[in-house]
């Protein structure tokens, strides 16, 4: 690990993890690279940097990739997957692929298995889990030494994936947990067209799960927990916290608030990335969003994480 910390992003999806990244990348002691955990099938993909160049051509990344291309004896162009960072390429559909997704799923339940039972730290010896948390504390690394910050922010979001990193990294590795009203995530989820089940409890086994987890293995000092509510209706202040938190310095909220970045250079995440407009602002009332029956189900199932979460 280089001297760089790193900032990771915690999240279940639709919560507001790209924004917030967005926001702190406009501190000048932190840099953003975006879901590091996609890495490797954006090189695959050919998906470009956010700020528009191919991934090995762009400044932010190409010696990183070299480096590690150099001492690990990989090639990126002709095998992305070789230096793998623990995720695999949901895009690709055909039967090995499935095979994968099964095996992967497979992996993930029992290393969640294994951190309930109070045995996190014996995850690394699993060599896919000891694989992907070397790579990527590697790659940090080498990104580390190319971009002059205090921290980098990875937004990967995935817990079992952060929890794996913190436990090897503890000192230069800290969470910024982020959370949001579940019914507003389900409103999300619904509007791409996903199953009413799967809105909900998408959401709902984040928190549950990832929650049980933090209490055992993290320490108070190493997260904080931010609500995304927060963060659009008073972004100062709730930036000011983060950036405590951070031991980074809290006079540049005007900066970090100015979203309007041409200098971002993150792989992965949402496309929203790449919209300059993008502009942040009090999210919309769910109960608006969600007819009675919608709502009849969430409270059904999810009404109990939620409270826990501070939604009344
Ligand atoms: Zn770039």
């Amino acid at each position: 690990m280089s001297s760089n910390k790193v900032a990771y992003i915690c999240s279940s999806a639709h919560a507001g993890s790209t924004i917030l990244e967005l926001l702190l990348s406009g501190h000048p002691e932190m840099s953003g690279l975006g879901e590091v955990l996609y890495l490797n099938a954006d090189l695959e993909r050919q998906v470009p940097c956010a700020c528009g160049m191919a991934l090995y051509e762009c400044n932010s990344w190409h010696g990183a990739l070299r480096q590690i291309e150099k001492t690990r004896m990989v090639d990126f162009s002709s095998s992305p997957f070789e230096f793998w960072l623990g995720e695999i390429n949901y895009k690709n559909v055909d039967w090995y692929n499935s095979y994968r997704k099964v095996r992967h799923h497979f992996r993930n339940a029992l290393e969640f298995l294994i951190y309930r039972l109070g045995l996190g730290g014996a995850a690394h010896y699993f060599p896919y889990v000891g694989k992907s948390v070397r790579n990527v504390s590697l790659l940090y690394e080498a990104l580390g030494n190319l971009r002059d910050v205090s921290f980098l922010i990875d937004s990967s979001k995935r817990y079992l994936h952060g929890l794996n990193l913190y436990l090897q990294n503890k000192g230069s590795f800290k969470f910024v947990y982020l959370i949001r009203d579940g019914r507003s995530v389900m409103a999300s989820h619904l509007k791409r067209g996903h199953s009413l089940k799967n809105s909900v409890y998408n959401w709902k086994n984040f928190y549950d799960r990832s929650q049980s987890l933090f209490s055992k293995y993290v320490s108070d000092e190493d997260v904080i927990f931010i609500k995304f509510e927060d963060l659009c209706t008073k972004p100062e202040s709730t930036l000011e916290k983060i950036c405590v938190f951070l031991g980074v310095s809290t006079t540049y909220t005007y900066d970090m608030l100015n979203m309007d970045r041409d200098e971002l250079h993150t792989v992965g995440g949402n496309w929203t990335k790449f919209d300059n407009q993008i502009k942040l602002r009090p999210p919309r009332d769910w109960s608006e969003l969600l007819n009675k029956d919608q709502e009849n189900y969430f409270n059904e199932h999810a009404l109990t994480t939620n409270v826990k979460l501070g939604y009344g």
